[in-house]
């Protein structure tokens, strides 16, 4: 007998599993567990920051407006439902050793995951079929959650950033390749002209991503991938680092504030992410993570022992 799992997958459903598929099944259940703790717990570095944003904000409306979101962190995990309504869109990073005994059948399990934790959080029934315009349900649809893949040689373990990327926080990501020798100074100019146009829509304060690289695919997946970075750290070249806290201290001064209603802070961070390019070529994307920033990291050992690296003290 047939039967068509959630991927479309035709499986053999009279088959007795095989030791993998067991090891999978465990897999996905972790990681769905783990996605429904992410839509309503806040990693541990955006609520330490959130934290002492609030603690230094002056302004009565943010500061009201930070009790409100710490209130919302309280109930999301007292009544076990995500921190906000917009659940996103799932996309992961998976970077997975050569060795990792349990690559085969990876893809499939992540969805699975995610139908699961959409059952399980529950999460909001987000994924639509481009042009067909159809909801799948499940939060899971044609090359939906997005994957990027990244093999890590010589190991045998797996990390996966699990985020949940909300349509409010997704709205300003936007890139441009500058013409040649426009230089540095455009980038971040480009950058200050989303955040003042569109920044607001993405509820500050605003976690910054931002790629700089060769093309603009390469610059785009590196804003993304810059939003994966905790808040609070700083790229490694002191020159990117303190672009970095120039650029953060720039989009504050929009004062834009919480939930973009005035106030001292517009951001938690910017982080920049940047590959070498070619000497004509320069792009820029940027990315935003919102206050309820979504993000949750784990990684497994060969055995899938697990350990939540953003979520310290939470048991799945
Ligand atoms: S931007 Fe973030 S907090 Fe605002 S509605 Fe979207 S997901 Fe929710």
């Amino acid at each position: 007998m047939t039967a068509i799992d959630i991927a479309g997958t035709h499986t053999d459903a009279t088959a007795p599993p095989s030791a993998n598929t067991a090891k999978l099944a465990d897999l996905a259940d972790v990681i769905a567990r783990f996605t429904a703790v992410v839509s309503r717990r806040l990693p541990d570095d955006v609520t330490a920051e959130l934290k002492r944003l609030a603690r230094e904000e002056t302004n009565p409306m943010a500061t009201m407006i930070y009790q409100t979101m710490e209130r919302n962190q309280a109930l999301a995990e007292e009544l076990k439902r995500p921190s906000c309504q917009d659940t996103g869109l799932v996309q992961i990073f998976a970077t997975v050793g050569s060795h990792f005994p349990y690559t085969d059948g990876l893809a499939e399990t992540l969805k699975s995951a995610v139908a699961e934790a959409t059952r399980l959080a529950p999460l909001r029934h987000n994924t639509v079929e481009t042009f067909d315009e159809y909801n799948t349900g499940t939060n899971v649809g044609s090359k939906s959650p997005w994957i990027y893949w990244q093999i890590a040689e010589g190991r045998d373990d797996l990390t996966l950033h699990v985020y949940l990327a909300g349509g409010g926080c997704s709205l300003p990501g936007q890139g441009k390749t500058l013409m040649p020798g426009e230089g540095y100074e455009a980038a971040m100019k480009f950058v200050l002209d989303v955040m003042t146009s569109y920044g607001v829509n993405a509820c500050p304060p605003l976690l910054v991503g931002v790629g700089i690289g060769s093309s603009i695919d390469a610059a785009s997946y590196m804003s993304k991938l810059a939003l994966m970075r905790p808040v609070g750290s700083h790229a490694t070249n002191p020159k990117v680092a303190a672009l970095e806290d120039e650029l953060q201290a720039a989009i504050d001064s929009i004062g834009l504030g919480p939930q973009g209603l005035g106030g001292t802070r517009s951001t938690m961070g910017v982080n920049i992410e940047n590959s070498a390019r070619h000497p004509s070529v320069l792009s820029v994307a940027v990315n935003t993570g919102c206050w309820s920033h979504r993000r949750g990291t784990i990684h497994f050992a060969p055995d899938l022992s697990y350990e939540l690296l953003t979520h310290q003290g939470v048991e799945l």
